[in-house]
C-alpha cells in the first residue's frame, strides 16, 4: 500500500501522471519524493504559493535526438539520444549518461529527477540532469563504441558546457566512452574545456578517487548508519549486486572495513562465494577483459554461479544493491529482513520498489536511499570540476577525505531532518526534505523562472 499523499500534493501528482503518460519509473521517483513533502508545505506555505513543487516536476529542458552510426559490417544503425536538463537552481545541470537498451524518456526523467535532490544533498553547486541512449554497448567493438560516442556528441555538444550542463558516466558509460566524447567535444568546439565532462582520465583532467567514489561513498554512508546504531562493518556478511564500477568499489571498501562480501552479479545471474569475493578476479574479468561474471567460477572452484536466480535469497547482514532500478521488490525485501539483514545502502538509483521500501521501514532496519547513499559519485564529480576550474589536481588521500566528509554531512543532514520532522531514523524522509528545501529556497530567491 502506497503512503497517501497530502491533499495539496495529490493534485500535483495527478497532473504529473497526466502530463507524462507511460513513464512509470518517473512516476515512481516523483511519488516517492512527494510522499515526504506534506509537512514541508505546512511549515513553508510560500513553497505552495510559488508552485515550487509543480515547477520542480517539470524539466527545464528536454532534448531528444537521432544518433546514427555505422557498425563493423558497414550497416547503418540508428539509436535515440536524450538529455533532460531538469533543474539549474543550484548550479549547472549535472548528471550521468546511461547507455542501455532499456533507456527511454521515462528512465532518463526518473534519473534526472532523483539527481536534483541527490546533488542538492552533496552541498556543492550542481543542478540536476541526466542523459543517455538506448544504445547497447554489450558485445560492441571499440571502434563501434567510438563511432557511436562521436555521433552522440556531435549533437550533444551544442547543449553542454562547463557552466551549462556537465555530463558524466552511468550504466554503460565509463572512462573509455568519456574519452571518446571529450575528444569529439574538443574537436568540434576547438576548446580544451576540462569542466564540460567528469569521469575523465587521470592524465587529462580527471580526478583521483572519482572511479572509486560512488562505491566508497555508499559504504561510508552505510558505515555512518551503522555507527548511529553503535555498530560497524567488522565481520558483517554483505551482499552486493552488480559487478560494474559501483559494485567493485563497494566491495573493495567493505573489505577494507572488515566486512565479508559473498555475492556479486550481472544481468544473467549471480555469484555466491562463501569464502568472500575475490575482487582482483572480478576486476580482471569485468574491467580488463569485459567478460561475463559467470566466468568467475572457472577460477574459484568453491564459488557457485546461479543463472537467473535471486541474489537476495543469500543471507546477509548488509545488502548493497548496486546494479539497477527496481532490483529489490517486496518479496526480496521480506526475505532479506527474515534472513537477518540490518542495513541496506543503495549504490544504484532507485533499486528498491515502493513496497520493498515500506517493508524495510516497517522492520526498522537502517535503509539508506540511493539519492543519499550513492551521492558520493556525483559529489566527487563536483570535486573534479573544482580541480578543473583552478587547473589543479589533488592527491588521492585528500580527495577521498573530502568525499568521506561529504558523506558524513549527508548522513547528518538526513538524520537530523528525519528527527526534526518527527520520524527518527527515516532516511527517505530526511533525504527528500533536506534535498528539496535547498532547491526550493534557491528557486524562491530567483523568482518565477
Ligand atoms: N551517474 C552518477 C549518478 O547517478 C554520477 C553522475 C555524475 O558524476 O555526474 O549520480
Amino acid at each position: 500500500m502506497a503512503t497517501p499523499l497530502d491533499e495539496k500534493i495529490e493534485p500535483i501528482y495527478q497532473e504529473v501522471l497526466a502530463r507524462n503518460p507511460g513513464e512509470i519509473e518517473f512516476h515512481q521517483a516523483v511519488r516517492e519524493v512527494l510522499e515526504s513533502l506534506g509537512p514541508v508545505l505546512v511549515k513553508n506555505p510560500e513553497f505552495a504559493e510559488h508552485k515550487i513543487i509543480e515547477r520542480i516536476c517539470e524539466p527545464e529542458r528536454q532534448i531528444i535526438f537521432r544518433v546514427p552510426w555505422v557498425d563493423t559490417h558497414g550497416v547503418v544503425q540508428i539509436n535515440r539520444g536524450f538529455r533532460v536538463e531538469f533543474n539549474s537552481a543550484l548550479g549547472p545541470y549535472k548528471g550521468g549518461l546511461r547507455f542501455h537498451p532499456s533507456v527511454y524518456l521515462g528512465i532518463i526523467k526518473f534519473l534526472g529527477f532523483e539527481q536534483i535532490f541527490k546533488n542538492s544533498l552533496t552541498g556543492l553547486p550542481i543542478g540536476g540532469g541526466k542523459g543517455g541512449s538506448d544504445f547497447d554497448p554489450k558485445g560492441k567493438t571499440d571502434g563501434e563504441i567510438m563511432r557511436f560516442c562521436q555521433s552522440f556528441m556531435t549533437e550533444l555538444y551544442r547543449h553542454i558546457g562547463e557552466h551549462t550542463d556537465v555530463p558524466a558516466g552511468d550504466i554503460g558509460v565509463g572512462g573509455r566512452e568519456i574519452g571518446f566524447m571529450f575528444g569529439t567535444y574538443k574537436r568540434i568546439t576547438n576548446r580544451w574545456e576540462a569542466g564540460v565532462l567528469t569521469g575523465k582520465g587521470l592524465n587529462w583532467g580527471g580526478s583521483l578517487a572519482r572511479t572509486e567514489a560512488t562505491g566508497y561513498g555508499a559504504v561510508y554512508f552505510v558505515d555512518e548508519m551503522l555507527k548511529a546504531r553503535k555498530d560497524n562493518f567488522d565481520g558483517k556478511i554483505c551482499s552486493v549486486s552488480g559487478s560494474g564500477n559501483v559494485s567493485i568499489y563497494t566491495i573493495e571498501k567493505i573489505q577494507q572495513l572488515g566486512g565479508k562480501v559473498v555475492t556479486c552479479s550481472d544481468s544473467n545471474g549471480y555469484i555466491y562465494d562463501e569464502k568472500g569475493i575475490d575482487l582482483k578476479l572480478v576486476q580482471q574479468l569485468k574491467e580488463i577483459e569485459r567478460r561475463r561474471i559467470k566466468d568467475y567460477v572457472n577460477y574459484r572452484k568453491d564459488a557457485k554461479y546461479v543463472k537467473g536466480g535471486n541474489i537476495w535469497e543469500i543471507p546477509c547482514q548488509v545488502a548493497m544493491p548496486s546494479a539497477t532500478e527496481n532490483e529489490i521488490n517486496g518479496k526480496d525485501a521480506r526475505i532479506l529482513v527474515e534472513n537477518g539483514c540490518i542495513a541496506v545502502g543503495e549504490g544504484a538509483n532507485m533499486p528498491t520498489t515502493p513496497e520493498g521500501i515500506s517493508i524495510f521501514q516497517g522492520a526498522k532496519i537502517a535503509y539508506g536511499p540511493g539519492k543519499a547513499a550513492n551521492a558520493g559519485g556525483v559529489a566527487t564529480s563536483a570535486l573534479e570540476m573544482q580541480q578543473n576550474a583552478c587547473r589543479d589536481s589533488w592527491d588521492f588521500a585528500s580527495t577521498d577525505q573530502k568525499l568521506q566528509r561529504i558523506m558524513q554531512n549527508i548522513h547528518k543532514d538526513c538524520f537530523e531532518m528525519a528527527d526534526k520532522y518527527g520520524d527518527p531514523g527515516n532516511y527517505v524522509l530526511g533525504a527528500n526534505i533536506a534535498g528539496f528545501i535547498k532547491v526550493a529556497r534557491a528557486m524562491l530567491a530567483m523568482g518565477v523562472v
